[in-house]
């Protein structure tokens, strides 16, 4: 992927429900039109991202399988006409549900240019799916898997959450297991977040659940999930993501590299000409601004060189081999992190947590396992 290339991100917000720890920009699907979305989204990406020739596509949400698969078909043949993704993506993913990715969704995708399926999974236990109030039960997950396979898909993630409060390790470990004998090219690990304001957070604040605050807990389902992925031939190479040899996944690496993308689609975020913007997300006022011959703008901002130079060391150091590129960092910000933060980056170095070889700046072991703390004392605002 080179650097001056631009990824499209089209973002589908309707899921069956909404799950208990959600906190992206997804709606229960309760009836709304979806080809009267597809269209607005159609509509926004010739007006933004025509002649794009995006070097990935990813299709998330949201649950982009809840589409039927005649307006799934509508919606990769748009996308095509517009930016021409077919001939110039090197990925095209798709993220799918197991409630809603039937045959004929797998295939559509498949056959209409979709060449990576990531499919939430997040647990084969059906206590923990109830916990998050999930739409789909294990049997589902495992027949999902099945039908992409079936369906001709090579490259296939599986979402996994781990973490959830009062996990018996032994359990996650089995469940990670029976994922991995399934032969995934690419597996994501989340470790359960309670986010403000969602479902799971006002849950756990009444007390529902045991106390969660176990670090080393956490550490050691990290790390064995890390050993684990590492004997079935799935190496670490982000926070959360492990992947066989060449099959990282293209999309998101372009983001933690700080890549230049197109977001279109209901609350979508974009990075490009060093602006960041979000779109309006609401779907029925994205639809209603779209169709209204508006931008959907929600936000628009220029960061200053601080944050966007943080914004790039808090994407690249996620990245556990490769880490960020001091220069590109410059590039990007418009000036270099070691006058940005002269005297943080060498003590974080001189205590063990970073370190520079040459123009790359990387966390080291130590410093991977604590990498919120590490940034955090980079965060533009800290007192240095
Ligand atoms: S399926 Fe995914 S996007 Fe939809 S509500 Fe659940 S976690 Fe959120």
């Amino acid at each position: 992927m080179g650097e001056r290339g631009v990824s499209l991100y089209v973002h589908l917000p309707f899921c069956v429900s909404k799950c208990r720890y959600c906190d992206f920009n997804s709606w229960a699907w309760t009836g709304q039109d979806l080809d009267r979305h597809v269209d607005a989204v159609l509509l926004e990406t010739r007006r933004r991202a025509a002649d794009a020739r995006p070097q990935t596509v990813f299709l998330g949400g949201g649950t982009p399988s809840l589409l039927p698969a005649p307006t799934l078909a509508r919606l990769l043949d748009g996308l095509h006409e517009t930016t021409g993704f077919r001939d110039s993506a090197v990925e095209v993913s798709m993220e799918a549900n197991p409630e809603s990715f039937d045959a004929e969704t797998a295939a559509a995708a498949r056959e209409h240019g979709v060449d990576r399926v990531s499919i939430g999974v997040q647990s084969l236990r059906q206590e923990v799916l109830d916990a998050y109030d999930r739409a789909h039960d294990p049997a589902q997950a495992l027949a999902a898997f099945d039908r992409a396979r079936r369906a001709g898909f090579t490259r296939i993630n599986l979402d996994l959450i781990f973490a959830f409060p009062g996990q018996d390790p032994a359990a996650w470990e089995l469940d990670l297991r029976r994922v991995l004998e399934l032969g995934p090219e690419h597996l994501s690990c989340y470790e359960l977040s309670f986010e403000p304001g969602t479902a799971l957070t006002r849950l756990r604040d009444a007390g529902r659940f045991p106390e969660a605050d176990d670090d080393l807990l956490r550490l050691r389902l990290f790390e064995s999930t890390r050993l684990q992925c590492a004997a079935a031939g799935l190496r670490r190479y982000e926070v959360s993501n492990f992947a066989r040899p060449g099959e990282r996944c293209l999309h998101n690496l372009a983001y933690w590299r700080n890549l230049e993308y197109i977001g279109v689609g209901a609350g979508a975020c974009s990075w490009r000409h060093r602006r960041r913007r979000r779109n309006l997300e609401r779907p029925a006022a994205y639809e209603a601004a779209v169709f209204a011959g508006r931008d959907p703008l929600g936000e628009d901002e220029a960061p200053d060189a601080r944050t966007a130079a943080f914004d790039c060391l808090m994407m690249g150091l996620r990245l556990e081999q490769e880490g960020v590129s001091l220069a590109r960092v410059s590039r990007v910000a418009g000036a270099d992190p070691r006058e940005l933060w002269p005297e943080e980056l060498d003590r974080l170095v001189a205590e063990g947590l970073l370190e520079l070889e040459s123009d790359r700046l990387r966390a080291t072991p130590a410093g991977f396992v604590v990498l919120d703390s590490v940034l955090q004392r980079l965060l533009p605002g800290t007192p240095v």
